[in-house]
C-alpha cells in the first residue's frame, strides 16, 4: 500500500477494531422524482416527497456524516439531477473531503451537466443501462429513448474526462463512468419481477 493511501490502511485498521462510529459508505436518496417509470423500481419513485430535504437540511446531513468519518456518499434516486441543487451537493460533500458518486438514468446528463458536476468534484457517475437492444431497454424503463439518452450521458461524461477533485483527499484516485450492462436483464428482472440486482438508478 502506497503513501498516498496510507489513511485507507489506517481506515481499515480502525473497523476491524470496531472503532469506526459509522459506515464508511452512504447511500443516500436524495430525491423520490423521476423522469422514467421503470417496470421493477425499489424506490417506488415518480414524485417528489413534499418532505423531501431543503438543500440547507442536506447539508446539515452530509456535515453529519463528515463528522462521523463516513468516505463515500452516492447520490441516487429517484433522479438524483432532478434535484436543482444536486451540483451544490456534490460541491459540499467534495469540500468535505468525501468522495462523491451520483448514479443516473442518463436522461438529464447532457454536456452542460456533466460540466457542473464535474466542476464540482463528482468522481464517478453511473449510468444504468439495461439492454443495448433499445426495444428490451426502453421497455422495461417504461419511456421511448430512455437507452438513447443513457448512451449519450455516457459519451458526454467520457469526452468531458472527468476527473478527480483535489477536494477530496482521502478518496481513492479514480474517476471515470461506470455503466451497468446486462445481457439478459428484461428476462432476468423485469416482467413480473422485483428488484434488479445490479441496478444503480
Ligand atoms: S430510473 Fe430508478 S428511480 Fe427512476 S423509475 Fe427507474 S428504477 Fe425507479
Amino acid at each position: 500500500m502506497t503513501d498516498d493511501n496510507a489513511w485507507l490502511a489506517d481506515y481499515l485498521e480502525q473497523g476491524r477494531q470496531g472503532l469506526l462510529a459509522a459506515p464508511p459508505s452512504a447511500f443516500w436518496i436524495v430525491t423520490r422524482a423521476c423522469n422514467l417509470k421503470c417496470h421493477y423500481c425499489f424506490a417506488d419513485a415518480r414524485k417528489r416527497d413534499p418532505d423531501e430535504l431543503t438543500t440547507v437540511q442536506a447539508f446539515a446531513v452530509l456535515d453529519d456524516l463528515a463528522e462521523h468519518g463516513v468516505a463515500f456518499v452516492t447520490y441516487l434516486g429517484g433522479e438524483p439531477l432532478m434535484r436543482r441543487d444536486l451540483f451544490d451537493l456534490v460541491d459540499y460533500s467534495t469540500d468535505l473531503g468525501i468522495y462523491t458518486a451520483v448514479l443516473s438514468n442518463g436522461l438529464l446528463v447532457k454536456r452542460g451537466a456533466v460540466q457542473r458536476l464535474k466542476d464540482a468534484g463528482c468522481q464517478m457517475l453511473g449510468i444504468s443501462i439495461d439492454s443495448n437492444d433499445p426495444l428490451v431497454h426502453d421497455a422495461i424503463r417504461g419511456v421511448r429513448g430512455s437507452l438513447i439518452g443513457a448512451k449519450r450521458a455516457v459519451r458526454e461524461a467520457v469526452a468531458s474526462d472527468m476527473r478527480c477533485s483535489s477536494a477530496a483527499p482521502r478518496g481513492p484516485p479514480t474517476t471515470g463512468v461506470r455503466t451497468y450492462l446486462a445481457s439478459n436483464s428484461f428476462s432476468k428482472h423485469c416482467g413480473n419481477c422485483g428488484n434488479s440486482p445490479g441496478h444503480w438508478a
